[in-house]
């Protein structure tokens, strides 16, 4: 029988070594499946970092932690203003009582007044405002504590804030820089994909294009005669021509079939 041999040289034995033509193709179309499974992993390896790359790219100058971090520090501010400003209001309540009270204490034993009457309801003025100067000192206390602890927790929250500010920092650095090696590790895959599908005919290339678009997973291997993908076993004849190297597609799933 007539048949087309390819020659080469051994560099083992350096004799010259026949092999038939038709292992040749077998081999290239062999390589066809792998080259799409290869297609595969390299498109997988694509789209996660593309997803990464997406996800660092949303979190660069994203201030939200800090926008709420301020927005709390901003309303622990107002709060020791209004409580601050309650101080000095109850503080110059007491003053002006107390000025009231010398000016009623000054009547009562100036000895200018005499009429029991008139005693009595100035003692009974007296008493009522010695109350409330007492009552507004507790009130001032209350108040003293409360712009004390607001002091400190505001104190604290810029401390935060601070803090925050430099690791929010840090970490933009931090995102540039994996954004800036994402963008190049994309390019590279990006080249060898190219590089990859122009070693494989069109048509077998738009077909692995039309099966990912449906299915995400375009290639499925074969194991123990079973589509990896759907997990139903192939027929005889789809799986010998799957072994062939032919692009040969699931009976089931429609993937391609790769035989590692
Ligand atoms: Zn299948």
């Amino acid at each position: 029988m007539f048949c087309f041999y390819h020659t080469f040289l051994s560099p083992v034995s350096g004799r010259l070594i026949l092999f038939p033509l038709r292992y040749k193709i077998f081999t290239r179309k062999m390589a066809v499946t792998r080259q799409l499974f290869q297609l595969q992993e390299l498109d997988t390896e694509i789209e996660q970092k593309e997803l990464a790359l997406a996800q660092k790219q949303s979190q660069l100058g994203n201030r939200q932690v800090l926008d709420t971090a301020q927005k709390q520090l901003d309303a622990e501010h107002k709060r020791l203003d209004e409580l601050r400003h309650q101080h000095r209001e109850a503080e110059a309540e007491v003053t002006d009582l107390l000025t009231k009270i010398a000016d009623i204490e000054g009547q009562l034993y100036g000895g200018k007044i005499t009429s029991p009457k008139e005693l009595t309801s100035l003692q009974h003025e007296l008493s009522i405002m010695k109350a409330r100067s007492d009552e507004l000192e507790d009130t001032t206390l209350e108040i003293i504590d409360r712009v004390e602890e607001t002091e400190s927790i505001v104190a604290a929250a810029t401390d935060d804030l601070k803090k925050l500010e430099e690791d929010w920092q840090h970490q933009q650095q931090q995102l540039s820089d994996d954004i800036k090696k994402l963008q190049g590790n994309l390019e590279d895959l990006r080249k060898k994909r190219q590089e990859l599908t122009s070693q494989i005919d069109t048509e077998t290339v738009n077909l692995y294009e039309k099966i990912r678009k449906q299915k995400k997973q375009a290639v499925a291997k074969v194991e123990q005669g079973i589509c990896r993908a759907c997990r139903i076993s192939l027929s005889a004849s789809v799986l010998q021509r799957a072994r062939s190297g032919q692009p040969t597609q699931c009976g089931t799933c429609g993937r391609i079939l790769y035989i590692s």
